[in-house]
């Protein structure tokens, strides 16, 4: 048995803590917020198969060039001249290859099937009740040319083995008859999940507190001391920690605290915003509206709009033009629907913790034997986040591990 501390209650950090539980270990998680708001909780509720592309993919740092003086757009650039930004930008620009879309394909499907059955095996086993429906995704699509790229993409789905079908306008009314739905054509993912998100998080925290684990909350990690290669302890304003092992959990704002172990993760902030939908949409299957980038998630009571991958720094300022934006494209995609101005005022927004190459970091860097890393998995935490679980509860067991690790490697070079 090893004495653990976790720094960030995020979904990874949590999910971590549940495995290392079940393992035998004693655990702390020290979070520097009140563990109720963020990325993990404004999510779109996704377990994604379907989202096998990495977002370095070809073409899309020209396409966020293009977008970078449009404040509206679904992907935002804002250029800074920090060092940090630079040289991630350097070595995300590398990585918009063909190449690293070939190496993730099927790497990051095979790490979100196994996820979204551990996500299944974690709600059966320990009877939560946390919503978690198997309808598919909807990949919507209203011109042509977006369904074209839809079809290419699905018949890449299909070979890797994904269940994926194509829908006419009439199949999709079919399967969605209570909302008024404008696309001509929709690519239908069978392989998707979907979940409530601040459901899992609270019948989760409850759990760990119940099997006797410590959160510390509303509490900053500052510091770490390290000798001989290990860190011994870290601190926050009011406590120091010591254990035996770590665990760097703390999203968007990992590498501050890696930088001072010389570790260098690249990773960048991609701000995303919610607007939950109260009022009855009629909407009972998850869908992405393909043009607009926007995932539309019928969660427990209400339908959840996400979207935007806003790269503007470590920040929860709300832009307004992008929750108009969210809100127009969902009055475009569903007729009828009118986002009202208390549910637009109401928008939320989190960061998603991006690394160059779409993949995350997973596992010890050489310049520090008991830090276990996990962050990085940007517009798939949500649904990594048990499998992350499972591997970092390995990797600290000294166990073999479920899959390779070596695409997630902390030390990897871009
Ligand atoms: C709008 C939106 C939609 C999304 N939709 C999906 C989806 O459908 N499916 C999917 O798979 N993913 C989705 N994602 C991505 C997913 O939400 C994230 O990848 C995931 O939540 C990241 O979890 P995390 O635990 O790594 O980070 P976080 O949830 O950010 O948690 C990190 C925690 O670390 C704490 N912390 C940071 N620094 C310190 C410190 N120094 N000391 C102490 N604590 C610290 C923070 O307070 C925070 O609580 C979406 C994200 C957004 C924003």
């Amino acid at each position: 048995m090893k004495k653990v501390v976790i720094i960030g209650g995020g979904v990874i950090g949590l999910c971590s803590a549940y495995y290392l539980v079940k393992e035998g270990h004693e655990v702390v998680i020290v979070d520097q917020s009140s563990m109720d708001h963020g990325a993990s909780y404004v999510n779109a509720g996704y377990l994604t198969p379907s989202h096998f592309m990495p977002l370095a993919a070809p073409g899309v740092m020209k396409q966020g060039l293009k977008w970078m003086f449009n404040s509206a757009s679904p992907l935002f650039i804002k250029p800074r001249l920090d060092r940090s930004f630079l040289s991630w930008a350097w070595a995300f620009n590398k990585s918009c290859t063909a190449k690293n879309v070939s190496q993730s394909i099927g790497v990051i499907k095979d790490f979100n099937l196994w996820s979204a059955e551990l996500f299944s095996e974690i709600k059966t086993s320990e009877k939560f009740t946390f919503q978690l429906e198997n309808k598919g995704l909807l990949m919507l699509c209203k011109t042509e040319k977006m369904l074209e790229e839809e079809l290419h993409l699905a018949k890449i789905a299909m070979d890797e083995g994904l269940e994926v079908n194509s829908l006419s306008t009439s199949e999709i009314q079919a399967m969605e008859p209570h909302a008024n739905i404008n696309a001509i054509g929709a690519i239908h993912y069978q392989c998707d999940w979907h979940t409530t998100p601040h459901e899992f998080m609270k019948e989760m925290q409850d759990w760990l507190l119940a099997k006797g684990v410590t959160f510390y909350k509303n509490e900053r990690v500052d510091d770490l001391q390290i000798s001989h290669g290990k860190i011994k302890s870290i601190s926050t304003q009011k406590n120091t920690f010591t254990a035996d092992e770590f665990v760097l959990a703390a999203g968007s704002w990992s590498h501050f605290l890696s930088r001072k172990l010389g570790i260098r993760i690249p990773l960048e902030a991609g701000k995303g915003y919610r607007i939950n939908v109260d009022q009855h949409t009629g909407i009972t299957i998850p869908a992405v509206l393909a043009e607009a980038k926007i995932a539309v998630t019928p969660m427990n009571g209400f339908t959840r709009f996400a979207g935007t991958m806003e790269f503007s720094g470590v920040n929860h300022n709300i832009n307004p033009l992008r929750v108009n934006a969210i809100a127009n494209a969902a009055g475009d995609y569903y007729s009828g629907l009118k986002v009202t101005e208390d549910e637009k005022i109401s928008a939320a927004c989190g960061l998603r913790p991006v690394s160059p190459d779409g993949k995350p970091y997973i596992g010890k860097s050489s310049k520090c034997k008991n830090l276990t890393i996990a962050t990085g998995h940007a517009m798939m935490g949500w649904s990594l986040a048990p499998a992350t679980g499972k591997l970092v509860t390995e990797i600290i067991s000294e166990k073999k591990t479920s899959m390779p690790l070596d695409a997630f490697h902390p030390d990897r070079k871009f």
